[in-house]
């Protein structure tokens, strides 16, 4: 079958290989997949850019569903057939506290899909059914791929920063992440909501502005900091979401938070801070990291997918198949997508 392959540590070493089909142990169940969503780490490490750990070869791609090709014996409770989607914890250990206490996001034994396991830029990946969820019948393909950065929002906004309605949200960064933060935000009632870009963003900013923004800014034109003192009662945002990991974006983000806020970190990035941080004591601000989600966020993210009230379609800006794999990660690269899909075939 064909798979899109990184085979080297260096930049562009990403091409269509042919590799043989997995085979299921009676543990797992076998993924036919429909739908791979192509996430910035995709990118990241197409460019050789990622600061994270990969084996070599890998294939790429953690953002799926498909439907069930085949079940293994020991495996209850799924059938041939039915529509998925799949998180991206292929392996755990299920012995750590943290695998225990239903946090296996965290478990240190946790391998990803598309960076320690093969992943699903392909057309079969064998997964335990543990992180399988069932598809609601009205949601696509194309929209059930992009469960997974929801997911990531989902579980910065509400379970780790615990939003409330009315708090003036600042989210640094429009790509996948930061627009699914921002439809979070919304839906929980925060306003006023601001999205922060760059040069890049211009068509990104209007999109965040048809998806509930208030107000967009581009931080290499102009001060965040006179916009967000002009709203409320000027002492700055409740929460301050960093969907970028640059290191830059943290100094603005202990400029635009207020006494007692919270600056609730998505983004990676490798670079040091190079910034005092006193601010975050002088203001008494809480900074709370974010990373990965589990499984009841997922049934709740397919639930506000089937009831319609995440908006998908401005975020799509195309879906390509496996073997346009290059356009699909350059379309994002250059901004011309917030979300490229691949469509396997
Ligand atoms: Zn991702
Ligand atoms: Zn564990």
């Amino acid at each position: 079958m064909q798979a899109v392959v990184k085979y080297a540590r260096q930049d562009g070493a990403v091409q269509v290989r042919d590799i043989p089909e997995p085979h299921i142990t009676p543990d797992q169940v076998l993924i036919e997949v429909k739908a791979v969503g192509v996430c910035g780490s995709d990118v990241h490490m197409w460019r050789d850019h990622q600061s994270w750990q990969v084996k070599l070869p890998v294939v790429l791609g953690h953002e799926f569903c498909g439907v069930v090709a085949q079940v293994g014996a020991r495996v209850n409770g799924f059938q041939v057939g039915e529509r998925v989607a799949c998180e991206t914890a292929a392996e755990i250990c299920g012995e750590c506290v943290y695998c225990r206490s239903g946090n296996y996001n965290l478990c240190p034994s946790r391998r990803g899909f598309g960076a320690l396991i093969d992943g699903a830029m392909t057309r079969y990946v064998a997964v335990r059914p543990q992180i399988l969820h069932r598809l609601p019948d009205i949601v696509s393909f194309e929209h059930a791929a992009l469960t997974e950065p929801i997911c990531v929002a989902y579980n910065a906004l509400v379970e780790k920063t615990r939003l409330k309605p009315g708090d003036c949200v600042v989210i640094q960064g429009v790509g996948a992440i930061g627009m699914m933060a921002l439809q979070i935000a919304k839906l929980h009632g925060a306003h006023p909501i601001v999205a922060l870009g760059t040069d890049v963003d211009a068509r990104r900013l209007d999109i965040a502005r048809q998806l509930g923004a208030t107000h967009t800014l581009n931080v290499q034109r102009e001060d965040p900091r006179a916009l967000i003192q002009s709203l409320g009662d000027g002492f700055g945002a409740d929460v301050v979401v960093d969907c970028t990991g640059v290191s830059a974006a943290f100094k603005t983000s202990m400029a635009l938070v207020r006494p007692n806020g919270t600056i609730t970190k998505i983004g990676w990035g490798p670079q040091p801070l190079d910034a005092s941080l006193d601010p975050i004591v002088a203001k008494a601000v809480t900074v709370q990291g974010a990373f990965s989600h589990t499984y009841a966020t997922w049934e709740r993210v397919l639930r506000l997918l089937a009831s319609g009230q995440i908006n998908l379609a401005p975020i799509i800006g195309g879906v390509y198949p496996l073997t346009e794999w290059r356009e699909a990660f350059a379309r994002m690269e250059d901004g011309t997508n917030v979300k490229s899909v691949i469509s396997i075939q």
